[in-house]
């Protein structure tokens, strides 16, 4: 009969178990693999050979035939090396199996035996503790990840040898489940910037509310330091974000400290960034900038440096906050729920509506600006203008906030939020729909003459009208105001100015 091994693998960031089947039979001496494994998979013959040999055991000069079950499930990846090898020493009786299926075992071999990092560890680790096989066999360099999966024995090792000598003696202790550090402090703060208290606020706005946001100015005016700093004010990751979030760097393997990722992700790609950098895909289909930001921030330096079609690809996963990525061979969805915040310069010398001489003519200013198409602005919620700082202003600008302080308040809102959407399946205002903007943002009898009157005079699009009730709503939520009012709504009709004051 043949001996099965409990392996798993995944796709997108969901782990899966898969049997490894080994029979060893008489007859001709052959190594076999079935189970749509790819090249990657069928590669491993060679290693698991060497490791099994350089390790000081027997490999049998019989017909051996691997199967990875389920058959139709395309595996890759060098993961089923180790459970492959110690199936085919299980088989050959060279080590003992006694509670052999209590364990998911995975690792990628080398030809010495060592066991080499694998991609991917922790949404494996997560979906064993689902199906209750919670003891996981793993190299020790994916121990962290592991580690922050409650109820989970991880059992790392260096080698092979190892493995074999644990199932002989059962003598090490399990990891188990580390309480996550605590959030350290953040690299940059907002205490660093001077003056600028308009666009501060618009910020503080769009991360109470979880908005999309566009700074523009002239160069050197400091948007981008400020979109720095937005994680730092950003609510803490739950568990749960955390765990979401760890899983995109498990499988890509950008896992730097092997650990739980608590901080919420600020990914800032390069404006030559393409398509699948940004979105994810390629032969491995893997997650791009827009997952990498999940839970976080995706920060646009200068968007209309990028190809314009690439930003034009970020419009469905800004409305769905998943992606689905395709090819001939089978399809993944990555979550990518992130802020976007982009800067540009308002014209290509970058001074216009600046206190510095703009040196371009009417027709390369709007030349410029068209390259942002207007779906793309349409989803964007806030737009500020960070202008230089005069003479005075650097002189004489008072301290400015903590970022500390400000996520205190951000925190506030966010809750006042959460406890809105409990039964929405929502997490912030940002993510509303036209039926929970119908339900949830109520006007003042006074706001509504405002809206009105300047819906007319502006000639505001239907896309634009909600947004501006979205972040009315955050601004209210701010005041901790059920109903919105005309502060509120002028405030938030304030950031859809953009360039030449013109409401959009
Ligand atoms: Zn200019």
């Amino acid at each position: 009969m043949a001996l099965q091994i409990n392996a798993a693998t995944f796709t997108g960031i969901d782990g899966i178990t898969v049997n490894v089947e080994v029979d060893i039979s008489k007859g001709l001496p052959a190594f076999n693999m079935v189970g749509l494994a790819d090249v990657s998979v069928k590669e491993s013959k060679e290693r698991v050979r060497s490791a099994i040999i350089n390790s000081g055991f027997t490999f049998p000069i019989n017909r051996i035939t691997i199967n990875l079950a389920p058959a139709d499930l395309k595996k890759e990846g060098a993961l089923f090396d180790l459970p492959i090898a110690i199936g085919i020493l299980a088989a050959t009786h060279q080590i003992s199996i006694d509670s052999i299926d209590e364990y998911i075992i995975i690792g990628e071999l080398s030809l010495n035996g060592s066991l080499k990092k694998i991609k991917g560890a922790l949404p494996i680790a997560l979906k064993g503790v689902k199906e209750g096989i919670n003891k996981i066999i793993i190299p020790t360099d994916n121990s962290k990840e592991c580690c922050i999966v409650k109820d989970c024995s991880v059992f790392p090792f260096d080698n092979l040898s190892q493995v074999v000598d644990y199932f002989e003696y059962k003598d090490s202790l399990p990891y188990k489940y580390e309480e996550p550090p605590i959030p350290e402090n953040f690299e940059f703060d907002f205490s660093d910037i001077i003056g600028q208290e308009s666009s501060k606020r618009a910020i503080e706005v769009a991360a109470s509310g979880g908005h999309n946001m566009i700074l523009f100015g002239p160069p050197g005016s400091g948007k981008t330091m400020m979109a720095k700093r937005i994680p730092s004010i950003l609510p803490p990751l739950s568990y749960d974000e955390s765990l979401e979030v760890t899983q995109i760097y498990s499988v890509c393997g950008k896992l730097e400290d092997n650990n739980l990722i608590f901080k919420r992700p600020f990914r800032n790609p390069h404006h030559t960034s393409s398509q699948i950098a940004l979105v994810g895909g390629g032969s491995k289909l893997i997650p791009g900038e827009i997952s990498l930001s999940h839970n976080g921030v995706l920060f646009l330096d200068e968007i209309l440096e990028f190809k314009k079609s690439v930003l034009e690809v970020l419009r469905q996963p800004l409305e769905d906050r998943v992606i689905k990525i395709s090819k001939a061979t089978g399809s993944v969805t990555y979550p990518c729920n992130f802020m976007l915040i982009a800067s540009l310069n308002p014209c290509p010398c970058g001074n216009y509506g600046s206190n510095k001489e703009c040196t371009c003519t009417e027709y390369e200013r709007k030349r410029y600006i068209g390259k942002l198409s207007n779906p793309l602005l349409d989803r964007m919620d806030l737009f500020s203008f960070v202008n230089t700082l005069t003479y005075e202003e650097i002189t004489k600008g008072k301290k400015s906030e903590s970022s500390e302080d400000i996520r205190k308040r951000v925190i506030k809102t966010r809750e006042i939020q959460s406890e809105r959407f409990r039964k929405d399946g929502l997490y912030c205002n940002a993510q509303m729909d036209q039926k929970h903007i119908k339900k949830y943002c109520e006007l003042t009898s006074d706001a509504n003459k405002i809206v009105k009157s300047l819906y007319n005079k502006f000639k505001v699009s239907t896309r634009a009208y909600s947004r501006i009730l979205k972040v009315s709503r955050t601004i209210a939520d701010m005041n901790e105001s059920e109903k919105i009012n005309q502060i509120h709504i002028i405030e938030a009709m304030q950031y859809r100015k953009f360039i030449d004051e013109k409401i959009i």
